[in-house]
């Protein structure tokens, strides 16, 4: 291992013998840092430059990498520990040059930065900066590539098997498709598809070009602002105009035009001539918000999420690169993308916790565009009708500007937002709606206007009880209750996704006909709302009922054509949709995200509820929302009613303050896992025992983690919480060194929690 840069001769070297030229490459997998490399003594890849990718021998096998290097971006106390040099004769030479564009110098620092700061190997987070499809190395630069479609007529006597069947059903219904994509979305592997091709059944086609990215134009629509709009718009504009790094927060009510404000920022970043990144929580947003970018700009962005078929990916990704896709509307993970040259960095619903990356490298999407937007010498723009704390303290601190929009676009008023106290006004014995709910439902649909409800719980029942022997469905691989859905009749874990069929009798006391559904999930309201009233036309929106972004594209439009009169849904409705006839908003309980004792319960529910409300009343008509709740007198629910979001806020970093919680100081939390209950233990205790202390540096725990056991591991948790002015990093770091790593107990580290499961 050795950081040793281009052109350096290495130390030590055998007075008189002629130094290798060698270079760092970077590999994408968990190793501490880059390896040392040879130069070929042939002298072709004399010319390699920093960025290029590369293949080289690693082992037996030969790896795509990135020759790497580094330079002083990263503050001391995050910089690796350096490797010990290789010497000369122990180098293996590169191999050759791997046909894709080179990692701009800004993306390479900013992998060196994530890892640094989220303590994961650079490998892996280079990992996803080259996630571009699988066969990375092998794609063509130019050319056009091979497609298969169905024989017509297909061979006689061809063997009918239900895997070859569902190949040609999607060759015939989804058009030629190149061979992985065609397996890939069949479900197949790759030799059934290389069998029906054999066999004659698939004929080879020339696929059309992959689609080109038109240049959005800034002048082809543009809006007509309203009076709150104008000014925000026009610092926007300068802002992207000027270029270099800045931090900008937009904060203003759902309604409030920020999406188009927020456009003429890009509309000023591509007149510039550079690159625009917009990040969204939910990919099942993009649908509306391409429209959206269409009508202003008269052509499509670029999108990237983790659905995208490998071929589109690799377009894409080479299109960043080169900078014929200007403008790219994605998930998190489209941070990592080779821009060419990118000019504004955009984080739309910048509080959503979805922004935080929970498997793999942990990161906050959030944070990193900021620093990926530092690396690029460009504006960020955070926006949000209900900041995070973390955001508003930047803001309260000076490091963040501030622009506001107060008014409600096109004069539509804010909904009246009212709680039902559900101990003065209970439901029927059985049923959920409170009859205060369920008379307004019956008002707004007869008036012909749409209503929506919201209960963030997927499935029939979230616990499944016996009333004979008070046995409770549980996962067998997790501190979990089995979730029952009801419609596709099994009983299934939300943590692992373990199921079961739903069983005719309870497993424990073999009692019929006694096991009980215990409180709500989104089907079971539905339920209700179909026997409560039979003839409305009802929606149900859960990341369940509508898989992908197409089908929840779907959803919308047939709701903003009125064929819809009641939605019921989980937290997707509640994102960013524009639905204008909807009038009526009810929060089936309101109180559910408050239990659990977690860190932002508070401030999280305040964001979703006051999300849900910002779907009622759009356009002329007046909305109405109307919590149920049993403690109506909980200040969320008075910020809410109030509409004093500032307030609650204010109060809320109040209570964090003097425990130095985020964002007044810094956390990172350790959850080790085991095979054994005695094996997680004697790690957490070790680190317990080892674990840093001194002014402003707290351990919490260890103690067994809330899910303790998940997918068959026993989980233990600690928690170092540290004064805003300590790094977490370098305490963590020297932490994990003091403890013996090998205890067949695995420890991962999460600097800045968002889940405390
Ligand atoms: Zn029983
Ligand atoms: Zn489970």
């Amino acid at each position: 291992m050795a950081s040793t840069t281009l052109d350096k001769p290495a130390p030590g070297r055998k007075p008189g013998a002629a130094a290798r030229r060698r270079v760092s490459v970077l590999l994408p997998l968990p190793f501490p840092g880059p390896f040392d490399y040879a130069l070929p003594d042939d002298g072709r890849l004399d010319d390699v430059r920093p960025g290029e990718v590369v293949s080289v021998p690693l082992g037996r096998r030969t790896e795509t990498g990135v020759v790497w290097d580094r330079d002083g971006t990263l503050p001391p106390e995050f910089a690796p520990p350096p490797g010990r040099p290789v010497a000369d004769g122990r180098l293996k030479p590169v191999i050759a040059r791997a046909g894709l564009p080179a990692l701009p110098a800004a993306l390479r620092r900013f992998v060196d930065w994530v890892a640094a700061y989220t303590l994961s190997p650079p490998g892996l987070v280079l990992a996803m900066a080259l996630r571009t499809s699988q066969s990375a190395q092998a794609a063509p630069a130019q050319g056009r590539a091979q497609g298969w479609a169905p024989a017509d007529p297909p061979p006689a006597g061809l063997r009918d098997t239900p895997a070859r069947r569902r190949v040609l059903d999607v060759a015939s219904r989804d058009g030629p498709l190149g061979g992985a994509e065609l397996a890939r979305r069949a479900g197949v592997g790759a030799g059934v598809v290389r069998g029906l091709a054999d066999a004659g059944a698939l004929r080879p086609v020339t696929l059309a070009p992959a689609p080109a990215f038109a240049a959005p134009d800034p002048g082809h629509c543009p809006p007509t602002l309203g009076d709150h709009q104008a000014q925000p718009a026009q610092a926007l504009r300068d802002l992207a105009a000027a270029g270099g790094f800045s931090v900008t927060l937009l904060e203003g009510v759902t309604g409030s035009g920020k999406t188009e404000i927020y456009m003429e920022a890009i509309a000023a970043c591509l007149a510039k001539g550079r690159q625009a990144l917009v990040l969204l929580p939910e990919i099942a947003l993009s649908a509306q918000w391409t429209g959206r970018f269409a009508r202003r700009f008269g052509a499509e962005p670029a999108l990237w999420h983790s659905d995208l078929g490998p071929r589109l990916r690799r377009v894409t990704w080479r299109a960043v690169a080169d900078g014929t896709a200007r403008v790219v509307v994605g998930a998190r993970s489209a941070l990592f993308l080779p821009f060419a040259e990118l000019g504004l960095v955009i984080v739309d619903e910048e509080h959503e916790s979805a922004f935080k990356q929970e498997d793999g490298v942990t990161y906050h999407a959030r944070d990193m565009a900021v620093v990926r937007a530092r690396m690029d010498n460009a504006p960020a723009i955070l926006v949000s009708a209900t900041p995070s704390l973390e955001t508003l303290a930047n803001v309260g601190a000076g490091r963040y500007r501030h622009l506001v929009l107060r008014a409600r676009h096109g004069g539509a008023g804010m909904p009246d937002v009212r709680t039902i106290d559900m101990r003065a006004h209970p439901p029927e014995r059985g049923l959920f709606l409170s009859p205060v709910l369920a008379a307004a439902l019956d008002e707004t649909m007869g008036r012909g206007e749409q209503a929506m409800l919201f209960l963030n719980r997927r499935g029939y029942a979230p616990l499944t009880l016996c009333r004979t022997c008070g046995h409770r469905l549980q996962c067998p691989n997790c501190t979990a209750w089995l979730v029952e859905h009801r419609a596709r009749r099994i009983v299934t874990c939300h943590h692992c996704g373990y199921q079961d069929p739903t069983p005719p009798a309870c497993p424990s006391c073999k009692a019929e006909s006694s096991l009980t559904p215990i409180g709500p999930g989104v089907e079971r309201i539905t339920e209700e709302a179909r026997a409560t009233f039979p003839d409305a036309r009802i929606l149900v929106m859960a990341s369940d009922t509508l898989p992908g972004p197409a089908a929840t594209a779907d959803a919308v439009a047939r709701i903003a054509r009125r064929e819809i009169d009641l939605v019921i849904g989980t937290q997707i409705v509640a994102k960013g949709w524009h639905f204008p006839h909807l009038t009526l908003v009810g929060v089936v309980d309101a109180d559910l995200g408050l239990g659990g004792g977690d860190l932002r319960a508070a401030e999280r529910t305040v964001q979703l509820l006051h999300q849900v409300a910002g779907r009622a009343g759009r356009a002329e008509a007046p909305g109405t929302v109307m919590l149920q709740s049993y403690t109506p007198e909980h200040p969320v629910m008075q910020a809410l009613v109030l509409g004093d979001f500032e307030n609650f806020m204010r109060q809320e970093a109040e209570q964090r303050r003097p425990g130095f919680w985020p964002p007044f100081g810094r956390l990172a939390a350790l959850i080790v896992s085991a095979d054994t209950p005695e094996a997680a233990d004697a790690t957490a205790r070790a680190l317990g025992e080892a674990a840093p202390h001194g002014d402003g540096v707290q351990v919490l725990g260890p103690a067994p983690a809330p899910l303790a056991i998940l997918r068959g591991r026993h989980r233990r948790r600690l928690l170092l919480r540290t004064r805003r002015d300590i790094a977490v990093q370098p305490l963590v770091r020297q932490w994990l060194d003091r403890v013996p790593p090998d205890r067949g107990a695995r420890i991962d580290v999460d600097i800045d929690p968002i889940s405390f499961l």
